[in-house]
């Protein structure tokens, strides 16, 4: 089973394996895609409601990968669907993926070609210049605001 995001509505993922996405994405798809998304319920793809304390867990581990600010709720639920159900997330959406390799759960990308290692995010201070491995509000050596820098 695959569980598929909004793009993977929008740009016509294919596969044969069975597929499964959450209802929130429904809400997100107008057009042409809403209505495969209605076709492909209609042919048996499983809703799946992710438990909370899993949705909790994904959040922790984006807060972790300093991508939490950078997903969506619906984001944050299809990972925890993939987690759950133990199979792969099809997604185009860079932080998704790396949430998603933080937990050990596996990727198919719908367009692009996937990351192939998870990146740990910088943040760096634009007051005094010094970077950190996890987001804060302010810095907190001079209180500047921090801003996301992607590693070398
Ligand atoms: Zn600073």
């Amino acid at each position: 089973m695959y569980v598929l995001d909004s793009s993977a509505f929008i740009n016509e993922y294919h596969t044969d394996e069975r597929i499964a996405t959450i209802p929130l994405v429904q809400e997100e798809l107008e057009g042409e895609a809403a209505y495969r998304f209605d076709a492909l319920e209609g042919s048996g793809m499983h809703l799946h409601i992710p438990e909370d304390n899993t949705v909790e867990r994904i959040e922790r581990a984006a807060r972790e990968t300093g991508d939490l600010t950078e997903l969506s709720e619906t984001d944050v639920r299809l990972v925890a669907a993939a987690f759950e159900l133990d199979c792969p997330l099809v997604t185009d959406d860079y932080a998704m993926q790396n949430v998603a390799e933080k937990l050990d759960v596996s990727v198919e990308v719908i367009a692009r070609e996937g990351i192939s290692e998870t990146r740990e995010w910088l943040f760096q201070c634009a007051g005094c210049g010094r970077e950190f491995d996890e987001n804060h509000d302010r810095c907190p050596v001079c209180g500047s605001s921090l801003s996301r820098k992607n590693p070398a």
